[in-house]
This record gives C-alpha cells, structure tokens and sequence, in this order.
C-alpha cells in the first residue's frame, strides 16, 4: 500500500554553498491542504532511479509555514550518495518531482517556548524553519549552537546573522567551526547548553554531533519530553509503490549485478516479519486512538495487523510517511496494553521506554490497546 503522491513543479534552485542546494516547490491548486506543515516538517521525495524506479529520500523543509513562500528543502550532497547527488544535478526551474507531503514530529509544541537548538551541517535545514516561525509567531528565546566543517559549509549563514541583528534580544547563534575549534566535545557542549537547561532542546546533524549533543543533554538533567532529536537516513524502503512497480516494469532490469550508486535497499514490498503466534492476542483486539483531538474506538483489530493499516481500513487518516520504521512520522505514546514493532532503525532504548511506538510497524500483544497521536 502506498500514501497517496502528488507531483510537485520546481519554482526556484539556490545554490547556498558549494555542496548544497535550496530546491523550491509549487504546491498544486487543490493540493494545499495536504502541503500544510509544521516547522520542522519533512518532504519524502521520489528520486528517479534506474535500477528502482525509485530511491525514497526524507529531505527537511527549511522554509516557514505561514510567511507565503513556497515549500523549500536544501539538500546538501552526500558524498557517494545517489538521490542527493541526482537532486543537486538534475532539479531545475520547471521540472516536477513526485513527493509525499510533509510528515513528521521534530516540531515545537509551543513556538512560544524557549529553545536551545543544536544544528551540525545539513541538521541546520528543519532547525531553519523552526527558527524562522518561532521568531515570526511566537514569542521565547532561541539559542542557536551551529557546527559546521568551515566557514565555507555553513548554510544560511547570511539570513542567520540578519535574524541575530533583527531580534537581539530573542535569537542568539553561535557558530563553531570545526577548522577553528576542532569538534565540539561533550563537556563543551555541556557548558554551553548549562545556561539555558530549561529550554525545550532539538538536536540534528551527523550521528556523532547528535549522539555528543544528546549525551550532553542528558547529563544535564534534560527530561525526554524536552528533548527533540531528528535523525537523517536514507529509506531502505520504498512508500511510492505504484511507481516502483511501473517504473522497473518498464526498466525491465537488464544487469541484475548491484549497482554502487544503488543503495536505496530493499523495494520488495515486503511487509516485515508475521508476528510470533505466541506473542499475539487470541481474538480481536480493543483499540482507543486520540489522534487531532479525536476519540476512536474498535473492537476488531485483528492480531498480526499493523496499527497504521488497521487505522486506514477504518478510514482513520493517521501520519505516517516510509511505512519500514526508519522515519518516525507515525510515532505514537502508549497509553495501555502493548505493542510488538516487526521493524524499528529510529527509536532507542529510552524511547521505547517512554511508550514511543511506530504505527507503521505495530502489531497487539495485548487485548486492549489505548494509544495517543502527539
Ligand atoms: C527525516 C529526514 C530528514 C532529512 N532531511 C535532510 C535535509 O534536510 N537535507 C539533507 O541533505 N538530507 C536530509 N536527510 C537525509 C536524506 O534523506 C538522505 O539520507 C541523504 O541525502 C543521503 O542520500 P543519498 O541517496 O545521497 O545517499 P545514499 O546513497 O543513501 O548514501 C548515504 C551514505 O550512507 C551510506 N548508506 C546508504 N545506505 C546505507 C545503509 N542501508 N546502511 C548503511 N549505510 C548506508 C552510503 O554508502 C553513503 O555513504 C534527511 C533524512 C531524514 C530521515
């Protein structure tokens, strides 16, 4: 099954620095409701592939919701990777891609809360568009600790220090550059964020940079609720089904040898491992959902039958975006009974045991399943 897709025309290309670009989208009439986001937000486009038909690829929106300018995500070039690269080469002015529409919760509660916000390179892109809305429609602090390689990686560096002069009492940004400073450790870190250990914190960049970040966070007493991080990977999966079955009929693959710049994964279309039986419930399942204010309540959620596709069978329109459990667009809390994943690369350990499930890839283990959408 596949989330519905929308072909989306290119308005504009910016080059912000020499391995990365903003890439601006018009959203279609008729598709506006679908395209509204939250800063922080996340666009899964499908990248033409060759061998795939499609490589499935998360990119942040930068841009703000609410200031009347186009849907923006800056892809910033992997080295060796395939969709950055055929984005950056390929997207100009006029052309269409085909995407999901944004998803995602690495998004301020409140945009009138505080926050202390940790960006390394790429990571600055949903950290920009909730930068740019908290200062347009809320009203706290933002603190703004930006690493990047050199000075020449770092992107928005001239709308940054704009905003910085613009509300000096509101944004704070601290640039390290790792050809400066050499990488930021822990107990830097630490130090710096001790002085705003109230704030609501959100962490992304590269694996290490969030792993230093996080670990900081939690030495300081940082309590999960107040502690946001995105991780960016690429999909193994594919959630454009219809296209990948057209689009390699018609490749037909000829040379069935793996491909380099193919490593989009698994499009199998392979729904995960069934459930053991002796984990699963004997009958129907009961299942309370709060999602967008909503109460939901079923009494026949068939054991073995993820909660997101249960969800859809009964007309509930739940988030979710890749479908494998490697986005965390479909996060849900536990509220009662209990979930087993079949497939999880996003949540950790203190995830799970904060209640954090993925819809996607939950299947009941108890009779009665309340569960809540945040
Ligand atoms: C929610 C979200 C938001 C994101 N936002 C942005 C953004 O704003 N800007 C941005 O530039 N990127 C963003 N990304 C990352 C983006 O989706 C891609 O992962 C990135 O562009 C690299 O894709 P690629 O196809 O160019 O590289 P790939 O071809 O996927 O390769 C990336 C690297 O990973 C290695 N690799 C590939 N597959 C695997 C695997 N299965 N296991 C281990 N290693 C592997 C490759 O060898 C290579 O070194 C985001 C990701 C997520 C999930």
């Amino acid at each position: 099954m596949s989330e519905e897709s929308f072909e989306l025309r290119v308005v504009d290309v910016v080059e912000e620095t020499a391995d990365a670009h903003s890439i601006s989208f018009e959203v279609p009439a008729g598709a506006e409701e679908q395209f509204t986001y939250k800063p922080g937000q996340f666009l899964t486009l499908a990248v033409p592939s060759d061998q795939t038909g499609v490589a499935a690829r998360c990119y942040s929106l930068c841009s703000s919701p609410g200031d009347g300018g186009p849907l923006t995500i800056t892809v910033k070039r992997t080295a060796d990777g395939y969709a950055s690269n055929w984005l950056c080469d390929h997207l100009r002015e006029g052309d269409t891609i085909r995407m999901l529409p944004p998803s995602g919760i690495f998004s301020p509660v409140s945009l009138d809360a505080d926050l202390l916000l940790f960006a390394g390179g790429s990571g600055i892109t949903p950290v920009m568009s909730i930068t740019r809305t908290a200062l347009r429609e809320g009203s706290g602090r933002i603190v703004l600790f930006y690493a990047n390689r050199d000075e020449r990686s770092v992107i928005f560096a001239g709308e940054l220090s704009r905003l910085a002069a613009e509300h000096p009492d509101r944004l704070l940004v601290v640039h390290w550059l790792e050809s400066v400073q050499g990488l930021p450790t822990q107990e830097q870190v630490r130090a710096f964020a001790a002085d705003h250990a109230s704030y609501d914190a959100f962490v992304c960049g590269p694996a290490p940079f969030m792993k230093m970040a996080v670990a900081a966070l939690k030495d300081l007493g940082f309590p999960r609720e107040r502690r946001h991080q995105e991780k960016f990977i690429s999909l193994g999966g594919n959630p454009f089904g219809d296209l990948h079955d057209r689009e390699v009929a018609e490749h037909e693959i000829e040379d069935a040898e793996h491909d380099p710049d193919d490593v989009s994964g698994d499009v199998s279309g392979d729904e995960g491992a069934p459930a053991a039986e002796e984990d699963q419930p004997q009958g129907p399942v009961k299942l309370e959902v709060e999602l967008d204010g909503e109460q939901y309540v079923f009494d026949d959620w068939a054991p073995g039958t993820k909660l997101l596709e249960h969800l859809e069978s009964k007309g509930v329109k739940a988030p979710y975006s890749c479908r494998e459990g490697e986005c965390s667009a479909c996060a849900v809390r536990l509220l009662e009974g209990d979930v087993k994943m079949l497939h999880n690369d996003v949540l950790d350990d203190e995830d799970i045991a904060d209640g954090i499930r993925l819809g996607c890839q939950s299947v009941p283990v108890t009779d009665t399943v309340k569960i809540t959408y945040h």
